[in-house]
């Protein structure tokens, strides 16, 4: 079975529920992600929470109370989220999830809106204040 996006064969190698996805779309596993992933930009929910990069880069912006670093994205560190829209305001985060970079035949999908910067460290604080 062939990928109708990008013409590879398509591996079918993966978990049932992902593996009918596929069948039933004609993609592969790779196009399948993306595809979804505009599709979750999309919504109202996530509207302000994605960054394409001009080198596209995707992420987006998590939501967890977590007080634990490493259960939240890029291990808790924290970002800076600047808007090609200079309208809009930076965002910190400490929170943010890498979905990797956004394959040639897929950039079409998605315009590049943001970056993010890793803030500076803060020297840890020896107590509270
Ligand atoms: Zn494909």
């Amino acid at each position: 079975m062939i990928c109708k996006h990008c013409n590879k064969e398509i591996n079918l190698n993966y978990y049932i529920t992902v593996r009918d996805r596929l069948i039933e779309t004609s993609r592969c596993f790779e196009c399948d992600f993306w595809v979804n992933m505009v599709r979750a930009d999309r919504l109202p929910a996530n509207d302000a929470r994605f960054i394409v990069t001009p080198e596209y880069q995707h992420y987006r912006i998590g939501d967890s109370q977590s007080k634990v670093a490493a259960h939240r994205g890029s291990y808790g560190r924290t970002f800076i989220v600047t808007w090609l829209d200079t309208t809009r305001m930076a965002v910190k985060t400490n929170d943010l999830w890498s979905q990797g970079e956004i394959p040639e035949r897929h950039r079409h999908r998605f315009t590049p809106n943001g970056s993010p910067k890793e803030a500076p460290l803060k020297r840890r604080q020896t107590h509270a204040t």
